[in-house]
Parts: C-alpha cells; sequence; structure tokens
C-alpha cells in the first residue's frame, strides 16, 4: 500500500477542478474545470484554476503534475428501468458514468450485479405478504 508521500502513476486522470474558494458554505470551492496551475502558498503545494480564477502567475497545466486523489469505494443501488437484468445494468451504468463525470469524478466499476428484490415497508411483516395480504 502506498502511503501518503508516495506518488501512484496514472495514465488516466480525473478532471482536474478549479480550487479557489467561492464561499463560506458548502460547495465552498469553485470546482470547475481548471486549465491553468500555480503553486499555492509557502507549502509550495499545487492549485489548480479555471479561466475565471486564474492567477497571474498560472500557467496550463502540464504532464506530470502532481495532485491528490480522492477514491470513494461505495456501494451504489438502482431500481431497474428496464425489465432484462443485462439492459438493466447498461442503463444503470449509464446513468451512474453520467453522474460521476457531472461531478469532475472518474468511474471504475468493480462489479456489477442486479437481482430480484422484493420491497416490504417497515409497517407491514413478511408474514402479511406471505399470506397473500396485499392491502
Ligand atoms: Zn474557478
Amino acid at each position: 500500500m502506498a502511503d501518503r508521500y508516495d506518488l501512484v502513476e496514472h495514465s488516466s486522470v480525473p478532471l482536474l477542478r478549479c480550487s479557489q474558494m467561492v464561499s463560506n458554505s458548502e460547495p465552498w470551492l469553485c470546482g470547475s474545470p481548471a486549465p491553468w496551475a500555480g503553486l499555492s502558498g509557502p507549502s509550495g503545494t499545487v492549485a489548480f484554476h479555471c479561466d475565471v480564477h486564474r492567477q497571474l502567475a498560472d500557467a496550463p497545466i502540464a504532464a506530470g503534475v502532481v495532485f491528490t486523489q480522492v477514491t470513494l469505494e461505495c456501494r451504489i443501488r438502482f431500481a431497474a428501468a428496464p425489465p432484462l437484468d443485462l439492459i438493466a445494468r447498461r442503463e444503470a451504468l449509464h446513468r451512474l458514468e453520467n453522474a460521476v463525470r457531472a461531478a469532475g469524478g472518474l468511474l471504475t466499476v468493480a462489479s456489477i450485479d442486479a437481482q430480484r428484490c422484493r420491497y416490504t415497508p417497515e409497517w407491514r411483516g413478511r408474514r402479511d405478504l406471505a399470506s397473500g395480504d396485499r392491502r
């Protein structure tokens, strides 16, 4: 496992986004696509900027730029709209890819599955459904 100071090389990276603070509440950063980069403060870290927030000393982002990547491992569930599993999987993946792309992320799917489920509201017990009571 890489520690905090190891650099991990990637040939495909998420969209680099503007780090300009624009608000005191979330979302507090601009977050727009950032074609510009410059050093930020005495720490020497790189700050990325959009066209609107470009700083005088910024330069176009070049290959080899170092950035912090945040990876979230999560489980996302959709109720399938299409009746066939294969089409339902593709439709759900398409929706997720679009949502992640719109948020500036890069999606990597480890697995995708489909299963039959029954909606059982908490106010009804499984015994009601098993007995055929469909009120
Ligand atoms: Zn910006």
